[in-house]
């Protein structure tokens, strides 16, 4: 039997867990999970010049421009180990990021992770990440020892935009230019709707059910 290969789109506001959902299909199905904000931060901590430009975006909660995000996707999408499959987390974020991925991509799945704003608000303002990728919150999710990550043992830290004057931004961004791009894929009939305001184990029984059936 041929291979399954899975493209997936994870869509959601920021704090409804798209991230660590993205982590676990990763993990399952051994695909990678391709998170836009993540190689932003990657390329900064590296110090390039394109890092440190997204940075003026992404600490105030605003889209890094387009040809930076679109290119960065596009190339990433080429390298060998997306051609069994890949996830795109917080790709696309708008209706011109939607025009390429659709040149690009059919996607088997997209799930929308649906929490509401002032769930997604709480979230964010306990929020620890670690430069790896991997997310806790300090209530909901806390690491097994204080301020380290549980899989590399890195220092985990507050993102700049986990402040709330960003957060507002980023919301409201997601609202009016992200959240529209759903209905084209409510037509396409890939779409599946998640409850996000649950647990990070019963969301993630709700998703791999879903794959499973593929
Ligand atoms: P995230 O980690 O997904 O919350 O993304 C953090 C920040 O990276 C966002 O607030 C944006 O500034 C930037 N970013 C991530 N994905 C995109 C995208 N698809 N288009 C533009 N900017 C993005």
């Amino acid at each position: 039997m041929a291979k399954k290969i899975y493209k997936i789109i994870v869509f959601g506001p920021q704090g409804s867990g798209k991230g660590t959902q993205a982590e676990l299909i990763e993990k399952e199905y051994g695909i990678p999970a391709i998170s836009t904000g993540n190689l932003f931060r990657i390329a900064l901590s590296k110090g390039s010049k394109w890092g440190k430009e997204a940075k003026k975006y992404m600490d105030k909660g605003e889209l890094v421009p387009d040809e930076v995000t679109n290119n960065l996707i596009a190339e990433r999408l080429k390298e060998t180990d997306c051609q069994g499959g890949f996830i795109l987390d917080g790709y696309p974020r708008n209706i011109d990021q939607l025009g390429l991925i659709e040149k690009l991509v059919e996607p088997t799945h997209v799930f929308n992770i649906k929490i509401s704003d002032e769930e997604a608000i709480k979230r964010l303002q306990g929020r620890l990440s670690c430069s790896c990728g991997m997310v806790y919150h300090n209530v909901y999710n806390p690491p097994k020892n204080e301020m380290r990550c549980d899989e590399c043992g890195g220092e985990l830290y507050v993102r700049a935009d986990d402040v709330p004057e960003a957060i507002k931004n980023r919301l409201k961004i997601y609202h009016e230019q992200t959240e529209p791009l759903l209905s084209f894929y409510r037509e396409k009939g890939v779409l599946h709707e998640i409850n996000g305001e649950r647990s990070i184990e019963e969301v993630w029984q709700d998703v791999r059910n879903i794959l499973e059936k593929f």
